[in-house]
């Protein structure tokens, strides 16, 4: 801010400077006081002029008519000394000046000249008329003009002595090439500053000054001289685009320079009126009169001058860095523009600064943008420092905040060890560098964990994990031959977090083979109780090993192999087992066993069976459940094996639904034999999840009315914990459809009594596990009596299962359950077969049972 405030204070010195050196009087040109004119009428003679009476005389110095499409003739007496003197009109945009020397009332010398008539035809090759005539020193001389114009009628009339003009002209001369040299300098530095930038507000800085320094050199007629002395035409139209050209220019530029856009939408907006409408004087240039047209684009570029003007300070007052620059630069060139203009209509005396005031404030203006224009680059550049700072000090952080991210994302939050992600990277990463080795997984399984929970609650569990896995890892990381899992300066793991009760580690396997001692002294480490709150915890770990290339050849396939190893009893046993492909019951051939299934439904090759339920009360079987079979395997697959494929494969969905329709058509057959008994069907948990679930139910029942509320559907305790909600009202919309629920293996797992409260069963299903050693296990007797009072009291029926043999039969009844169901009645059969044990049972066969 200093340097610009002194450099404004130096030019402005500078131009005082040269106002001092120029006001001094030096030069002797002659202003002729004794001006009169007459307005002229059409191709008026220089004799019928001379002879009008209403001659005037004229008051200003130098006449000056405004816009004026009329002829004036002007008449002045010259003194006959020196002998050689030349008129000067240095207003170049006259139309025509016809000169007539009268010499004693005679014409004796006539010139014509004018800037609608080629460059040839003037006595003096210069941009402003000059004529020069002689005179003999006794005689009276005086000067007839005869003016016309359609522009402004200014004749700034001097009359020079010969040799005094050509040197006022080379001094002129020397001036006006400054000017043009500065603004040319202006010029190509912003070219140059464009050329780098590519941004538009220099380029629009170049076209503006340059659109200014062609107006202001075809005003003063220099272009017409240099460019197309031959074709006053073109000359006169340029003139005419030259002002709304520059101040389309200088609109564009002040617009871009103080980004009116953003800065003042609604002062951008006037200026963008203002630019159409100088493109409007742009085009008009072409088609008007020169008199209007000219003052059209005179009379448009004062209002837009005034715009900028005031937009300056505007801006700089609220707060536009660029607008001080810009409200001093246009002040410069307006005060200039101001003081030729009033040195023109005779205001200010004339002298340098007012005669060049226009050219001083131009040339101020360009220097001063142009440093603007840098200053503004360079705090640009500055501020996109600053924004690449920021930028970076942002993506530090977001890094920063990326990699918490990552270690949270790779490591197990209760152990902080790393998880299973971390896990699978690694050798991941091992087996594809190291593919030569063997390498042994391994699975860590702390078996008691569940019941440490169960005792003494998730919180513990997760601070003696920690403890555990604090402990475990530094026994892993002894073993020769461990793969670090994660090795930092602060940290180093060799074991890995897979779930709350599985660790696993990577060894190389050839090593443990070699050093059998090792790995049995870190079992029994590993088997050591933990010391915790006082208390010995066994954590019960049995380690499962599955060996590269050897087991299995990827990481998903090695970690699940390690798995089924340390689930085997080897491992209960021994603390460690390796994979043994030969007891893998879920590898074996599982994908061609759902492949099968899938076939086998598509082609009914499933079957029913169905097992009795009777009622203790009056001995008559009052059901049967469906259960679903494969026959025509080699190796037969239990029921719950196949639904749990069914499940986890998305088949449950067709099978459910095979089972609901096939029972519909094995009722059909009980009917026709004279046994219209219900038919219990096993529900899956995903089907209570299917949304359209109860909906099929509902339009298969409501299709065959004598089904109606005699196909009950069995859902387990232990699936609908699952999901209790969803569960819940899935039961309450197929309930209230008018389908019976009953529920199965009630008492295998721990449901709240409260929620059993809420499900709209009509039945429950006391499990087989129950009811096996009822005759033995008091616990047992006095859960499955509560059980049956409870669900009395709850309004359900009861069912016992696994009913084996008549002592418990008894006991049961005794105890006041409704039903059984076992193998004391008879297993599972096919229709065929449980018409004929049915008809075998009326007959009297079978009667003796219960
Ligand atoms: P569940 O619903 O508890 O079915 C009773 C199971 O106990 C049947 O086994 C049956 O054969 C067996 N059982 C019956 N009486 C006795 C007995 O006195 N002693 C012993 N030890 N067992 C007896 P199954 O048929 O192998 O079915 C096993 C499980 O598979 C079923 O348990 C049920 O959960 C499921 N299941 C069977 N069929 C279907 C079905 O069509 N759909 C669905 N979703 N699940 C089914
Ligand atoms: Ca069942
Ligand atoms: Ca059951």
């Amino acid at each position: 801010m200093r340097q610009i405030a002194s450099l404004i204070a130096f030019l402005v010195t500078l131009s005082l400077l040269a106002f001092q050196v120029h006001s001094e009087p030096g030069t002797t040109s002659l202003f002729p006081t004794n001006i009169t004119y007459l307005k002229a009428t059409d191709s008026q003679a220089p004799s019928e002029a001379l002879a009008s009476d209403d001659w005037q005389m004229l008051q200003e110095a130098s006449p000056n008519f405004g816009y004026n499409t009329v002829p004036y003739w002007f008449r002045m007496a010259v003194s006959s000394q020196p002998e050689h003197q030349i008129l000067d009109i240095s207003y170049p945009l006259l139309d025509r000046v016809e000169f007539f020397l009268l010499e004693s009332g005679n014409v004796t010398e006539h010139v014509v000249v004018g800037d609608t008539l080629p460059f040839e035809h003037r006595p003096l090759n210069h941009p402003t008329f000059l004529i020069p005539f002689s005179t003999q020193a006794d005689k009276q001389y005086e000067i007839l003009l005869k003016v016309e114009t359609h522009g402004s009628l200014q004749v700034p009339i001097r009359i020079w002595a010969q040799n005094e003009l050509f040197d006022a002209i080379a001094m002129e001369d020397q001036l006006h090439s400054l000017y043009y040299g500065v603004l040319i300098t202006v010029i190509f530095f912003n070219v140059f500053i464009f050329l780098a930038l590519r941004e538009l507000t220099y380029l629009l800085y170049v076209l503006s000054t340059f659109g200014y320094l062609f107006l202001l050199a075809a005003l003063r007629g220099v272009t017409f001289q240099i460019l197309w002395p031959e074709n006053p035409q073109l000359h006169n139209l340029s003139i005419l685009l030259a002002i709304p050209c520059a101040m389309l220019l200088t609109l564009l530029f002040g617009r871009s320079f103080l980004r009116l856009k953003s800065n003042a939408p609604h002062i951008d907006k006037v200026v963008k009126l203002f630019i159409a409408l100088n493109l409007a004087a742009i085009a008009g240039a072409f088609v008007l009169d020169y008199n209007l047209s000219i003052r059209l684009s005179v009379a448009l570029a004062i209002p837009g001058c005034l715009l900028l003007t005031f937009t300056g300070p505007l801006l700089w007052l609220r707060g536009v860095p660029q607008a001080m620059f810009y409200t001093i630069a246009w002040g410069l060139l307006t005060i200039g523009s101001a003081i030729t203009a009033a040195n023109k209509y005779g205001w200010v005396p004339t002298n340098f600064v007012t005669t060049y005031g226009m050219e001083i404030g131009s040339a101020l203006e360009a220097i001063l943008l142009t440093i603007a224009l840098a200053a503004r680059l360079y705090q640009e550049r500055e501020g996109k420092m600053l924004a690449r700072e920021a930028e970076l000090n942002a993506m530090a952080a977001r890094r920063k905040a990326e990699l918490r991210m990552m270690d949270q994302a790779l490591h197990n939050p209760t152990t902080g060890l790393p998880n299973r992600t971390s896990f699978e990277m690694v050798i991941n990463d091992l087996i594809n560098r190291e593919s030569k080795k063997r390498h042994a997984v391994g699975i860590i399984y702390l078996t008691n964990l569940q019941a440490i929970t169960k005792t003494l609650g998730h919180r513990n569990t997760d601070r003696l994990l920690e403890l555990a896995a604090r402990r475990f890892n530094s026994i892993i990381s002894g073993l020769p031959g461990v793969y670090p899992i994660e090795v930092t300066d602060q940290r180093s793991f060799h074991l890995a977090s897979l779930e709350p009760a599985a660790l696993g580690f990577i060894i190389n396997a050839d090593e443990i083979s070699s050093t059998p001692r090792s790995i049995v002294l870190a079992l029994e480490q590993l088997g050591e109780p933990i010391d915790y709150l006082g208390m010995q915890l066994p954590l019960d770990p049995q380690t499962g090993v599955a060996i590269f290339p050897d087991h299995a050849q990827d990481t998903n396939a090695l970690i699940r192999r390690a798995y089924i190893a340390q689930e085997s009893d080897e491992a209960r046993d021994r603390g460690l087992a390796y994979y043994q492909p030969a007891r893998d019951s879920y590898s074996a051939d599982r994908l061609t066993l759902v492949s099968e299934l899938r076939q086998a439904l598509r082609d009914n090759e499933l079957a029913l069976h169905l097992q009795p339920k009777l009622c203790l009360k009056t001995h008559e079987v009052v059901g049967a459940e469906a259960l679903i079979r494969w026959p025509g395997r080699k190796v037969p697959i239990p029921a719950d094996q196949l639904v749990s494929i069914a499940e986890q494969t998305g088949l449950i969905k067709p099978l459910t639904r095979w089972v609901l329709e096939q029972s519909l058509s094995l009722r059909n057959q009980l009917i026709e034999r004279g046994y219209p008994i219900g038919i219990s069907v096993n529900i899956s948990p995903n089907n209570l999840r299917e949304p359209e679930f109860p909906l099929y139910v509902q339009r298969l029942m409501a299709a065959y009315p004598r089904h109606r509320g005699q196909i009950i559907l069995e859902v387990t305790e232990t699936s609908m914990m699952l999901d209790p909600a969803n569960s819940l009202r899935a039961l309450q919309s197929l309930n209230a459809t008018g389908i019976p629920l009953s529920i199965d293996d009630f008492g295998s797992g721990y449901s709240s009594l409260s929620y059993i409260k809420q499900l709209p069963a009509k039945e429950i299903k006391i499990d087989r596990s129950l009811i096996h050693d009822l005759l033995n296990e008091s616990e047992d007797r006095v859960i499955v009596q509560t059980t049956i009072d409870m669900c009395h009291s709850l309004g359900y029926q009861v069912v016992a299962e696994g009913v084996e043999d008549e002592a418990t039969l008894a006991l049961l009844k005794s105890m006041g359950c409704d039903m059984i169901q076992g193998y004391l009645l008879t297993p599972p059969l096919p229709i065929r077969e449980l018409l004929t044990w049915l008809d075998n049972r009326g007959s009297g066969a079978a009667r003796q049972i219960g």
